[in-house]
């Protein structure tokens, strides 16, 4: 591992005399002081005059500085090295585990024509695009060859509810062998919803099944973007999500932890209108919103000209509507926005939360595979949308012909672990953010043209700098009203309800 970036403290000098031994560390100027992160995940900010005593050396025992340093572990001689070893085996505790998400694409069919929904949908009356009831077996078997103790089978599309039957048959499927498999079973289905009924959302419901869907805002943002030429998009996805919401309240069940996720999707359409886009979520009794930016790629030209935008527009709206949630929540109006929740949990709670994407390395085959309807492995769902354009670059096998084990240690996953570790991407080496951070090669590949990115011109980078720079801004000047919200963002519970353990049928 190298550190570039930082002094050899350990041997700086002050009239000759060793003073400071500082565990390898990284910095970077943020909000008018100096942000220091070590490689076990502990950050520190120091005042220009602070750290310039630390660069020198001029720290005396007694000093508040040393105090800070000891605290957050940047003392090498001073560290509680068992402590800080069971941290990172927690942290880490991933690499041993295997792929936990298992994304099956039951159909390619939908009934909406959504304007960003590119290489992904086939028309409903579109022949073989269904998954078969024998493939869905096969790829049931071999998500179970996992050596992850957690299993979720998370079901996507087109419109999974296109495929019903395979869907049901595979949750019944799932569940015998976790009869005997004994892991920690989930199921979760990403839906427009156009197509639920109540036979189908009791079934789901008994089953613990974890639904998601997209919502893109009030009527005119939502109908604009999800185009549905036999209904009404938005008012049948409200409705749903409404009373699947209450059905968790009737439940008594606490609605900050079990309710439908649903999901925007940011346009250009959308950047003028966030404070908008969180009060109709709030409305809806949803908790919380995830504002994630939209990837431009495959589009053609004239959606991108009305839909795209550029990183500092999205990071723009995200400050934003960040602020105006922050004044939510202040007002008395429980709101948590998950992009900033998932980067707390990593840097005020010291947590791992697991997120694939921004992980080192990411979840590319060794924590997420992807399963097309015919059987296809893809090593994410990104890998299988590439594909679907025409380049199977990130296909790494099929399930009825090639062996578990073949297919996670080939070349395809190997170089995709490589390409997502921090430390062996020039710029991502010496960040102050990359205890937290993870690159996507699957972004690389799309916009740089190979699976290893150059981060001085990723837009993935850029995205990822520009938040973290705002929240340890936000971070470094919170009032205490703000710091306990941070923290309490920080904190993520479980939702036990959905997890199967090996139950008797
Ligand atoms: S390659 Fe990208 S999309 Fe795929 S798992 Fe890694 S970070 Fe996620
Ligand atoms: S992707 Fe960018 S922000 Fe993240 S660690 Fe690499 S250089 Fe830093």
């Amino acid at each position: 591992m190298s550190h570039h970036t930082h002094l050899p403290i350990d041997a700086l000098s002050v009239r000759g005399q060793k003073v400071l031994d500082l565990v390898p560390f990284r910095q970077r100027a943020v909000d008018g002081a100096v942000l220091l992160s070590n490689d076990f995940g502990d950050h520190l900010f120091l005042e220009n005059d602070e750290y310039q005593a630390v660069l020198k050396g001029d720290v005396a025992n007694d000093s508040p500085i040393r105090t800070k340093l000891k605290a957050n572990n940047f003392l090498a001689r001073e560290l509680d090295k068992d402590a800080i070893t069971a941290r990172l085996q927690e942290k880490y505790r991933f690499l041993r585990a295997g792929p936990s998400l298992h994304i099956f694409v039951v159909t390619l069919r939908c009934n909406h024509t959504c304007q960003y929904c590119h290489a992904s949908r086939a028309r409903m009356d579109a022949p073989d695009v269904d998954m078969s009831i024998e493939t869905a077996e096969r790829c049931v078997d071999f998500a179970f060859e996992t050596t992850s103790p957690s299993l979720t089978i998370e079901f996507q599309g087109g419109e999974p509810l296109a495929n019903w039957p395979v869907v049901e048959h595979i949750i019944e499927y799932a569940r015998q062998k976790n009869a005997l498999a004994g892991k920690s079973l989930m199921f979760a289905l990403v839906t427009n919803l156009s197509l639920m009924d109540e036979e189908k959302l009791a079934y789901l419901i008994d089953r613990r099944v974890q639904i998601c869907t997209s919502l893109d805002g009030p009527a005119d943002l939502h109908d604009g973007q999800r185009i549905w030429k036999d209904g009404k998009s938005h008012d049948t996805t409200v409705d749903w999500i409404r009373r699947i919401n209450q059905h968790y309240v009737d439940a008594g069940m606490d609605p900050h932890l079990y309710h439908i996720e649903a999901l925007p999707t940011i346009t250009k359409l959308t950047l003028e209108r966030g404070n908008e886009l969180v009060e109709h979520y709030a409305n809806l009794g949803c908790k919380s919103i995830f504002l994630r930016n939209l990837d431009p790629f495959g589009w053609g030209a004239a959606v991108k000209t009305r839909l795209g935008y550029t990183m500092p527009d999205f990071l723009a709206f995200y400050r934003k509507t960040f602020e105006h949630i922050v004044e939510m929540n202040r007002n008395g109006q429980d709101m948590v926005e998950r992009t900033a929740a998932l980067l707390f949990s990593k840097i005020l709670g010291n947590q791992e939360p697991n997120y694939l994407d921004i992980r080192s390395p990411c979840g590319a085959g060794i924590g997420q595979l992807a399963y097309g309807h015919d059987g296809r492995l893809f090593t994410c769902d990104e890998g299988r949308m590439v594909d679907r354009s025409g380049d199977d670059c990130f296909a790494i096998g099929q399930v009825d012909k090639d062996r578990y084990r073949d297919v996670i240690s080939g070349p395809t996953v190997r170089s995709m672990v490589l390409a997502s570790t921090l430390e062996a991407q020039p710029g991502c080496a010496n960040c102050v953010y990359k205890p937290w951070c993870g690159v996507c090669p699957v972004h690389n590949y799309c916009e740089q043209g190979s699976i290893h990115g150059r981060m001085a011109d990723s837009t993935y980078c850029q995205k990822h700098m520009g938040i973290f720079d705002f929240l340890m801004e936000r971070v470094h000047r919170a009032d205490p009203f703000e710091m306990a919200l941070f923290q309490r963002w920080a904190t993520p519970r479980g939702q036990p309800h959905y997890v199967h353990e090996a139950e008797s049928l």
